[in-house]
């Protein structure tokens, strides 16, 4: 196979490296400057092309800059309409409101209201925790080992990540960590024993929060049958089970929530990311409406009303989800996906991980994933590593992305693997 191996003279990063804050992080690892993108691809200030199958973190499942979402966040912003509104109405939050109703509410049977917190992920997660600690008047959550829920002290105390929880600088207090849905492993079974018995030294917890593919974890995926197990317990016990579909959600593992798969009603859902359609911070927090115990202002923010984001998230809405042929069309891509990594998995002794757009390729060896990253990176392809030693190659192409281009994709992984473990 022949390499590819771009070799454009560097782009001028000294401003970042002398202003940004060392905590800058991605653009170590991919030091070019990107100045447009299309669909899958970017192009970086040095004109090379670069296939994107990192997708914004889950941020971009329609792809960058998709023509119809583009056009709408246009019109809306010349059309002289609220920009800001915090939650005050606005049409573009009724008509948001009225689609995420009709085309993902209804047909799923979901009567959960839509609280609106601040616009990212982590900002879905605090008030899903708060809004089940004061409507059960209890305090511990329970999270999973290798979850990752955001950065915001409430969210950090719900993440594994060792490093991360350091950086906190304070205790985390008041969350519980069972073990993620691993062979060997029975943590429902566990849960079940330690909240049945007053003398487990473990309390009955507000909630317990997890993802269905854990995304920035190591792309372990959560069986259907453990979900349901999870559900079920949770529902005897009366304890809130809060899906975080922040990164797994709009469209990513083939459905448009990926807890579908398992047939479960989750009692609070984290939903941000892809939801704009076109990039745009915005977030909510869906509540089943007997948990909506808030008062007026209780919990707010200033960014809860985003207006374009609004105006493009309807338009993804109606574009995406008003029948099933995106979604057919994902699964049809995710097919195809498993297959290449398959046959890379293979021959270069990993295994594969995730579901959906939402793969892993682990190595035993963990130094291995973080060369292929780079040896990718050489060859125009942005993938990044998941997983506590960054032992997961993550791929996440945006969901449309052409079969060509998936295709393109796989090969250029396939010779960055060869690269990195020759
Ligand atoms: N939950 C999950 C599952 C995530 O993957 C992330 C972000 N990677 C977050 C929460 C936090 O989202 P944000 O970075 O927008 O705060």
């Amino acid at each position: 196979m022949t390499t590819s191996i771009l070799t454009s003279a560097p782009s001028d990063t000294s401003a970042f490296e002398r202003r940004e804050s060392a905590v800058r992080s991605y653009s170590r690892s991919w030091p070019a400057v990107f100045t447009s993108a299309s669909g899958s691809e970017q192009v970086s200030e040095t004109g090379e092309t670069y296939l994107d199958f990192f997708a914004g973190a889950g941020a971009l499942n329609y792809g960058h800059n998709h023509p119809v979402l583009q056009q709408v966040a246009i019109d809306y912003l010349s059309s002289n309409a609220v920009v800001h509104s915090l939650d005050m109405h606005t049409p573009a939050k009724r008509e948001f409101l009225e689609a995420f109703e009709r085309h993902i509410l209804a047909p799923r049977g979901l009567e959960h209201r839509v609280l609106f917190p601040g616009p990212t992920g982590t900002n879905a997660v605090e008030a899903a925790l708060k809004t089940a600690r004061n409507a059960t008047g209890r305090r511990d959550i329970v999270s999973f080992t290798n979850a990752f829920h955001g950065m915001t002290l409430g969210s950090l105390a719900v993440t594994g990540n060792a490093a991360k929880r350091a950086a906190a600088g304070v205790p985390l207090p008041h969350s519980v960590t069972a073990p993620y849905d691993e062979e060997g492993m029975d943590a429902i079974a566990w849960l079940e024993r330690v909240w049945s018995d007053s003398g487990s030294g473990i309390d009955l917890p507000a909630g317990v929060i997890v993802e269905p593919v854990q995304g920035e974890g190591g792309l372990r995926a959560a069986s259907a049958e453990w979900l349901r197990r999870l559900a079920e317990l949770c529902q005897r016990f009366d304890v809130v089970l809060i899906v975080d579909e922040v990164q797994t959600g709009c469209g990513r593992t083939g459905t448009f929530f990926a807890f579908e798969e398992a047939g479960i009603t989750p009692d609070i859902i984290c939903l941000s990311k892809s939801l704009s359609g076109l990039g745009m911070p915005m977030a909510l927090t869906l509540v089943r409406p007997d948990l909506d115990v808030w008062e007026p202002g209780e919990h707010n923010g200033t960014f809860r009303g985003f207006a374009p984001a609004f105006a493009t998230a309807t338009a993804a809405i109606e574009t995406f989800w008003s029948d099933e042929q995106f979604a057919a069309s994902v699964r049809a891509k995710a097919e195809l996906l498993e297959e290449g990594l398959k046959t890379i998995a293979e021959h270069a002794g990993g295994s594969l991980r995730g579901r959906g757009l939402l793969r892993g390729l682990r190595f035993e060896d963990a130094t291995i994933a973080g060369r292929v990253a780079a040896a990718a990176f050489e060859r125009g392809l942005l993938v990044e590593t998941s997983g506590s030693a960054d032992e997961v190659v993550k791929i996440m192409p945006p969901l449309n992305t052409p079969d060509e281009q998936l295709k393109r994709g796989i090969a250029l992984l396939d010779e960055a693997v060869r690269a990195a473990t020759a």
